[in-house]
């Protein structure tokens, strides 16, 4: 008997690894070479290396040099998140971190600045940053003569809510503030311009975006603008913006990743609108009383978190996964402990319903028969799981 075949519908935890990625990983397995010897194979791997930098900075309209190599988005998060930066070759001494409500927990550390130096800024019922709320907070810190470094998501990881970052950006640099972004989840998804948007720092992570886990980077505009201290000290590597030897082969197969999302930005992205609009039309059609966080908001075109009431959605992800389909309960990094969504309760969503809100996400490797199978699926799990529930009240 041939298993059943599994319908994947979580790329916002990690996109399978696009055939383009892992035949360039593969090239570079069989390769040896430090990126930084100077022989014929360490060449090589420069040369291979500084190819996925400009992938990646292509994906931004950023300088190849203002590429920072990192282990992931976690840690490119944790570089940019510091008190002291260096803009255009300049000291700037942040004192205070402004980030929005609903960022990923590796944002809402706050990493180097101390604990009192963090603020947390509210998200309207839709998950967009409350803009009026960002200008008082700056307006507040200026007049004290403080500096702040704001952070805010390209787009949620939970609703893929897309927050109006130009906007964000201008009023910040109004107000004297340095602006980060995480758009991990937006890379390659949607189109993505540092300057037009006016962004100062951006992460990324590779495996958000079909490239192997492992790898990610934060971007820069300019490129002499970095942490005055790097997180890993070490060789000079990543012109001594992080140490350590660079994992080429993750690298390679990042930069292929990016490149490969990059060239067909555009169909794709509608392509999976048309999925996602299958699958919501479905999910009306079967549960009228069900609803999709962010739903008023614009949304990258593969995320949709769906609410059910009466239901725990840590239960109905293990019902779908014995149907062979594959999701995650809010997000997958605060799945496997049942404390409420921070991105859903920052919304005023009723904690009925967030604790049934389970996260389908699409990517490169989705088809109509991955949302079909999700709403059959759904279909039998979603009453039989209220029943009991109902019978165990
Ligand atoms: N930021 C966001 C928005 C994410 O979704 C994730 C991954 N869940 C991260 C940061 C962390 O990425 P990485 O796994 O590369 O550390």
């Amino acid at each position: 008997m041939t298993p059943a075949a599994r319908s994947y519908l979580d790329h916002n935890a990690t996109s399978p690894l696009r055939p383009e990625a892992r035949a360039a990983m593969l090239d570079v397995l069989d390769a040896p070479g430090n990126a930084s010897s100077v022989h014929g194979e360490g060449r090589a791997a420069r040369a291979r290396l500084e190819q996925a930098r400009g992938a990646v900075a292509a994906l931004f309209g950023a300088p190849k040099s203002g590429v920072v190599f990192t282990s992931g988005a976690t840690e490119a998060n944790a570089l940019a998140l510091t008190p002291a930066l260096e803009i255009a070759g300049k000291p700037v001494r942040c004192d205070v971190l402004l980030a929005s409500a609903v960022e990923h927990p590796s944002v809402m550390r706050g990493h180097r600045f101390p604990d009192g130096a963090v603020e947390w800024l509210p998200v309207d019922g839709e998950g967009l940053l409350r803009l009026g709320a960002l200008e008082d907070t700056l307006a507040r810190h200026r007049a004290a003569g403080r500096t702040a470094l704001v952070s805010v998501m390209a787009a949620n990881n939970e609703t893929g809510v897309i927050q109006p970052l130009a906007e964000i950006a201008r009023i910040a640099h109004a107000n004297g503030a340095v602006v980060h972004c995480d758009a991990v989840q937006a890379a390659g998804r949607i189109a993505l311009d540092m300057d037009a948007l006016g962004l100062d720092m951006v992460t990324l992570s590779s495996h958000k975006l079909g490239g192997p886990q492992g790898a990610g980077a934060l971007v820069v505009r300019h490129p002499d603008t970095r942490a005055a201290t790097p997180l890993i000290g070490g060789g000079g590597q990543e012109r001594s913006r992080r140490g350590g030897t660079e994992n080429v082969a993750a690298i390679v197969g990042f930069g292929a990743a990016a490149a490969r999302a990059r060239q067909g930005l555009e169909p794709e992205a509608a392509r999976l609108a048309d999925l996602r609009a299958r699958f919501e039309t479905g999910l009306r059609a079967r549960f009228p009383d069900a609803a999709v966080a962010g739903a008023g908001a614009p949304r990258l075109p593969n995320t949709i978190c769906a609410m059910f009431g009466r239901i725990r959605a840590e239960t109905l992800v293990i019902a779908l996964d014995l149907s062979h389909v594959s999701v995650s309960a809010g997000s997958a990094c605060s799945s496997g402990k049942v404390a409420a969504s921070h991105v859903l309760s920052a919304m005023g969503i009723e904690a009925d319903l967030a604790a049934g809100a389970i996260r389908l996400s699409l990517g490169w490797s989705s088809t109509e028969r991955d949302v079909d199978a999700a709403l059959d699926a759904l279909e039998k799990a979603v009453p039989a799981l209220r029943a009991r529930g109902a019978r165990a009240a």
